[in-house]
């Protein structure tokens, strides 16, 4: 299976550095391409194929290179922010993907049993609506999994800390979905 890779928001912050920890200065770019590395690595380990990793402020240029990448299935990782009180995991899929759902969930059951995050669910998010270009403007099977809200304290401590966590997570979810694949392949 080939997977590829999205960190959100831009390569050290400049200019988008995503959603900022007000107490700590924690940085969504930071989270998400930490743990996206740290997921490559695990992936790899597990025989995965990572044929993309890339953060870029432009949206469009990470979807054309996924695109054209061959990839099986696209993981953007991102941060949640909202109301301090707000807390969890969430992945967001597109609309009537039905692959889309089994890769969310497979992520999304991985990163809240490991880490113990409320689990907020799958969230459709859908064009015209509230959609989400990555979701959108990719051809293979994709989600954008919300790791905790770094707007949260306790969250945002498991961010910072646990990271290596958050990236197994990931990694096991993938592998998961692609077990799944297998044996619907052979019947
Ligand atoms: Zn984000």
């Amino acid at each position: 299976m080939n997977v590829f890779l999205n960190p959100g928001h831009a390569p050290d912050g400049n200019p988008d550095p995503g959603a900022v920890n007000a107490e700590t200065g924690l940085r969504e770019c930071d989270v998400a391409k930490a743990v996206a590395d740290l997921a490559e690595g695990y992936l790899k380990e597990a025989g995965v194929t990572v044929v993309g990793n890339l953060q870029d402020d432009s949206l469009a240029a990470i979807t054309d290179a996924a695109n054209e990448s061959g990839a099986d299935v696209f993981v953007s990782i991102h941060c949640n922010a909202a109301s301090p009180a707000a807390q969890g995991t969430e992945v967001c899929i597109y609309p009537g993907s039905a692959e889309g759902e089994k890769l969310g969930g497979c992520i999304l059951a991985q990163i809240t049993d490991a880490l113990g995050t409320a689990n907020r669910g799958l969230k459709v998010r859908t064009p015209g609506v509230n959609g989400l270009y990555v979701l959108s403007h990719t051809d293979m099977p994709a989600v954008l999994v919300e790791l905790a809200f770094i707007s949260n304290e306790e969250d945002a401590e498991l961010l910072s800390s646990r990271q290596d966590d958050f990236a197994r997570a990931i990694a096991r979810g993938v592998t998961d979905y692609e077990q799944m694949q297998g044996k619907k392949t052979k019947g």
